[in-house]
């Protein structure tokens, strides 16, 4: 089974859903260049936190808008594992974005307006030429609208939580189900509740509801939407 050269799969949904994993398996499998819009807006927000504009009690949101052209986010692929890592500014940041201190301020700083105008224009060129797998919260309402494949997935909030705490136990970060769950939560609200490109369903897009499903179920519930979508190659 083939897809179109210039194919656009778009992957939104509810944090912690196995999106970006579901993701890199369709970019594998299809040969497809994955896009991880969520990494760009922790890399923000990791740059707000060093630079002091974000904290407990405060967002200096005009200073992160002032120095927004100054921050530079690229994907580039490590030779060793294959996969495409977020740099900031030069820098490998893939895994200092993923801990749950930036994931308790990326909501807040993805709500703001200018931010996503930098992340949609930078993510319309990565996605230009097509052969690409998007995911995220908006990209089959905003970012590509016009995606030939538009996929909404979502899970049991307790199921994600308990997903996401492995994940950061596996890396041998501490971290209890309670505080995971409440951040979970957290995001949820944020992201279906802000004004900016709120995370809504787009109407044409698909559901899928993982709680119960395997990635490999996920791949074939994936491969038979292909075929419904084009037909018989
Ligand atoms: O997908 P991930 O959990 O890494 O995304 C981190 C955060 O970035 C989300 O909680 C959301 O606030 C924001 N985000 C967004 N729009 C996207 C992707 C992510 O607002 N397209």
């Amino acid at each position: 089974m083939s897809l179109p050269n210039d194919v656009v799969i778009a992957i939104d949904g509810y944090s912690s859903c196995g999106k970006s994993t579901f993701a890199r398996a369709i970019a594998g499998k299809y040969h497809l260049t994955y896009i991880d819009t969520g990494a760009m807006y922790r890399a923000v927000t990791l740059f707000a936190l060093r630079n002091n504009f974000i904290g407990a009690n405060f967002f200096n949101v005009e200073r992160l808008i002032e120095m927004l052209s100054k921050i530079h986010i690229e994907f580039v692929k490590n030779e060793d594992t294959g996969k495409e890592e977020t740099f900031l500014n030069g820098e490998n940041v893939e895994e200092a974005i993923r801990d749950l201190h930036v994931a308790s301020y990326v909501s807040q700083v993805s709500a703001v307006k200018e931010v996503r105008t930098k992340m949609v224009e930078l993510q319309r060129k990565m996605g230009e030429k097509g052969g690409v797998v998007l995911d995220g919260r908006d990209i089959g309402t905003v970012v590509f609208p016009n995606a030939h494949i538009k996929i909404f997935m979502t899970a049991d909030p307790k199921i994600r939580a308990q997903r996401r705490l492995n994940e950061l136990l596996a890396k041998g970060e501490k971290a209890a189900f309670d505080e995971v769950y409440q951040n979970l939560l957290q995001r949820d609200h944020y992201d279906t509740t802000r004004e900016e490109s709120p995370l809504v369903k787009a109407e044409d897009a698909y559901i899928l509801d993982n709680s119960f499903m395997t990635p490999q179920q996920q791949m074939e519930w994936f491969d038979n939407l292909v075929l419904k979508i084009f037909g018989k190659p």
